[in-house]
């Protein structure tokens, strides 16, 4: 006997909803994996010093990394200073050539350039200008993509050199793109943040670091968290990756994705909804949600938000807070490896973003805490 699964009697449908509301309370029980990458870095085929395959071959046996995406600048590594079609085709057999779905996913990528010229400070090429036209400085963005493109969108082609521009190219192969450092030491980082507001959809995440960081030995006032909030408080949207930005061929994990399993398209998925969150050096596990809904999410809420974090952290943690619309609405300081709680924010009035930062007590080898940040949560009042 057959039953049209449309046609079927209340029983059954009694019986579906209560399955479908017992599959969908599976899912906010943790579907999910966490899975550790590196977004960012370089090989030879830009101004990197170690091959793809040893990027790839250290990302997966010495990082052990779940995930890696190899970006190298769109200008290659030699005039006329625009990578050749066949170093982007090398690119992505490599990347096909390392994935191995349930294993190790690799990705091939980019960095789209948007700079004047080569800082010759910290390379060896030309200070040749390399962006054509009035000076418009809108940073440098990773491009990536699931599938095989022809060839990659270059910031020095006048078609795809500005980030509106190079987002409709990119939606159209269902790539992503995020921002990378967005900190404003460069004047290159200048006009980074315009684009329109519909094309979040497409450069979906920003790359995440410390204020105040500390590199072999000296000190830098970056204020890159700082600046990120600046984007958010104004309305802009994004989630927070990491990445090293290598040049030594030395990708680590910076990226935490929530994803259903261990493929591209399962971390692309994941990317693209930002289930994603950025760490400094070690991997703190963390869960936060906000009445059952992930990072990442936009959401209407009738009633106060309840926010659940839970913290697996490596060592003991020194502070956890929680950031809304730029402002510290709760601080914890567990001195513990591991925090749960729950806070239930009586004072949420309006459309609001919250983000959670986890600082840890042990250090990466500059001196910099252990620290991780989730990707906001975007709430609204159901109306
Ligand atoms: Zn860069
Ligand atoms: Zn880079």
């Amino acid at each position: 006997m057959t039953t049209d699964p449309i046609d079927c009697g209340f029983g059954h449908a009694a019986l579906r909803l209560l399955l479908l509301l017992l599959l969908s309370a599976g899912t906010a029980a943790g579907q999910y994996h966490t899975y550790w990458g590196d977004v960012h870095g370089h090989s030879t085929v830009s101004d990197g010093k170690s091959s793809p395959d040893d990027y790839f071959t250290y990302a997966r046996d010495v990082a052990k990394l779940d995930f890696v995406i190899l970006t190298d600048h769109d200008f290659g590594n030699r005039a006329p200073w625009r990578m050749p079609k066949e170093n982007w085709q090398l690119i992505q057999d490599k990347a096909d050539q390392f994935n191995a779905d349930g294993r190790f996913v690799a990705i091939g990528g980019y960095e789209w350039t948007s700079q004047a010229k080569y800082w010759s400070g910290f390379t060896n090429g030309p200070s040749e200008r390399l962006f054509p036209g009035p000076p418009r400085f809108y940073n440098h963005k990773n491009v990536y993509f699931t599938n095989r493109i022809d060839y990659l969108f270059s910031a020095k082609d006048p078609a795809c050199n500005n980030p509106d521009t190079l987002a409709e190219a990119v939606r159209k192969h269902d790539g992503l793109i995020q921002n990378n450092h967005p900190f404003a030491v460069f004047n290159e980082a200048r006009d980074q943040w315009e684009y329109a507001p519909a094309n979040s959809s497409v450069i979906v995440n920003t790359e995440m670091g410390l204020d105040t960081s500390r590199y072999q030995g000296k000190t830098y006032q970056l204020n890159w968290e700082k600046g990120v909030r600046e984007f958010l408080n104004h309305g802009g949207k994004t989630g927070f990756v990491a990445g090293t930005d290598t040049h030594d061929g030395k990708p680590v994990a910076r990226t935490a994705v929530l994803a259903t399993g261990l493929t591209r398209t399962a971390i692309f998925d994941a990317l693209r909804h930002r289930r994603n969150y950025a760490i400094n050096h070690a991997r703190i596990g963390l869960d936060f949600r906000i009445n059952g809904h992930f990072m990442g999410e936009d959401i209407e809420l009738t009633g106060k938000p309840r926010i659940v974090v839970d913290v697996k952290g490596t060592a003991p943690i020194e502070e956890i807070i929680i950031v809304r619309n730029g402002e510290v609405v709760y601080t914890l300081h567990p001195q513990q490896q591991n925090a749960s709680f729950t806070y239930v924010d009586e004072t949420f009035a309006g459309p609001s973003y919250y983000y959670v930062r986890v600082i840890q007590t042990d250090t990466d080898p500059h001196g910099n805490r252990s620290h991780a940040w989730s990707s906001p949560i975007w709430i609204k009042k159901k109306p």
